[in-house]
């Protein structure tokens, strides 16, 4: 790696606080399923920003879209006015998103992130009910803010931080069950027991996918029985879409497969396509209590994010091609990824994963770790996930060519070769 450090990338690390110390370059452009750093070096994503950026760097139907928008004086800023490009968003989410799939969710930008949207997700499921408590699982993860944090279960993010977790309460995620028949007759007792301690919860956030907690897959029986409990005992159902959504499991909704209505839904990361903050918090209209200005922020509403957004629902979602593609390459990477495993014994123990999201799990941290970083050295950029680092997660842009994706597999083979050989 010594070669390809430069002294730049040295002076950049000393002046501010960054975790990435895993690429040891400075990146100056990018295109499509590439990054390049500032001598040219090319590198694949699959990373693509954590998620952020399921159709590609700076793709050019939405950068078109961007261009002539700017080109034209479009408002960069404008609080929360109405503005036209968040109309034509409106409109275009409604027609492409909404409609199609029978969904009749009100609307709300709660602020730019994906935590943002999973603070008013929490905020409006108390209000709502009037309860404090929401129950979440283990290694979920729903952001950085106090809050968020609460009900994501890694103890190293909350780490001396001070947050309270006495509203939240934890469940096992489904990948504790093994094959076993989903049942939450256990959480059903503790609910009708007075005797729990368990004050009566105003709603469960979950992921379908665990994406930093390791992409643990969540059946679709689990998500119904899930879906079911929370409809029995009165508490609303939270689905943490930032990651998964936006097709990144292959519909738009992570949740779709399992045939599940969630009453608040938080998207982020993908929806303006373009890696520009946006996040969205959807939810029943019935829950709709929020007064004017309650939940205000001055970011909340991006204008040149909801042109690439828009652009991107266009091009992608007017019909099921993106979905179908991503379904039908998802057996090409996990058949590689399975050859991967048993070919000699010796890489991930196991693999997992939905759509364009894999993972490949290993003994441990370490290993995972050497695994990324020889990628890397082979141009390759890829996250490490899971409690311990242990699992090595592939999310490639949804639009990387077939040649793209066997040439990322390849070097990640090469890659485990390398560090578990
Ligand atoms: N929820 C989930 C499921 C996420 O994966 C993330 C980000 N990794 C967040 C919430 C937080 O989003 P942000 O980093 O944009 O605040």
């Amino acid at each position: 790696i010594t070669d390809i450090a430069p002294s730049v990338f040295e002076t950049v690390e000393s002046e501010v606080r960054s975790y990435c110390r895993a690429w040891p370059v400075v990146f100056e452009r990018a295109t499509g399923s590439r990054l390049y750093d500032e001598q040219g070096r090319p590198y694949l994503d699959f990373f693509a920003g954590a998620g952020s950026l399921n159709y590609g760097h700076n793709n050019p139907v939405l950068k078109r879209a961007l261009l002539d928008y700017l080109a034209d004086d479009g408002i960069t800023h404008g609080l929360d006015m109405s503005t036209t490009a968040k109309r034509d968003f409106l409109k275009t989410f409604r027609s492409t998103v909404l409609e199609p799939r029978a969904l009749p969710y009100k609307v709300m930008f709660p602020g730019p992130t994906g935590t943002n949207a999973v603070e008013a997700a929490l905020k409006l499921a108390r209000k709502v009910t009037g309860r404090e408590t929401v129950v979440s699982f283990t290694n979920a993860f729903h952001g950085m803010s106090l809050g968020s944090l609460a009900v994501t279960g890694n103890a190293a993010k909350r780490a001396g931080a001070g947050v309270s977790l006495h509203h939240a309460t934890r469940m096992p995620f489904d990948h504790y069950l093994g094959d076993r028949v989903p049942d939450f007759l256990w959480f059903e007792r503790l609910l009708d027991d007075p005797g729990s301690g368990l004050d009566h919860p105003a709603a469960v956030i979950v992921e379908t996918v665990q994406g930093e907690g390791g992409v643990n897959v969540a059946r679709a029986e689990w998500l119904r029985g899930l879906s079911e409990l929370c409809r029995r005992h009165d508490m609303l159902l939270i689905v943490d879409d930032v990651q998964m959504g936006c097709g990144r499991t292959g519909d738009f909704f992570s949740f779709e497969e399992a045939g599940i209505t969630p009453d608040i839904v938080t998207l982020s990361k993908s929806i303006s396509g373009y890696g520009l903050p946006l996040a969205l918090c959807l939810f029943r209209p019935e829950l709709d209590v929020w007064e004017p200005g309650e939940h205000n922020g001055t970011f909340r509403g991006n204008n040149p994010a909801f042109v690439t957004a828009t652009a991107a629902l266009d091009a992608y979602w007017r019909d099921g091609a993106l979905r179908e593609r991503t379904l039908g390459r998802a057996d090409r990477v996990e058949g590689a990824l399975l050859d991967l495993c048993g070919g000699d014994g010796r890489a991930g123990l196991a693999v997992r994963g939905r759509g364009l999201v894999w993972g490949l799990e290993f003994a441990d941290g370490e290993r995972a770790e050497a695994v990324c970083r020889r990628a890397f050295e082979l141009g390759l950029l890829l996250e490490t996930s899971g409690p311990r680092g242990e699992v090595v997660k592939l999310l490639p842009p949804l639009t990387a060519t077939d040649d793209e994706l066997d040439e990322g597999l390849g070097i990640l083979a090469r890659s485990v070769r390398h560090a578990t050989g």
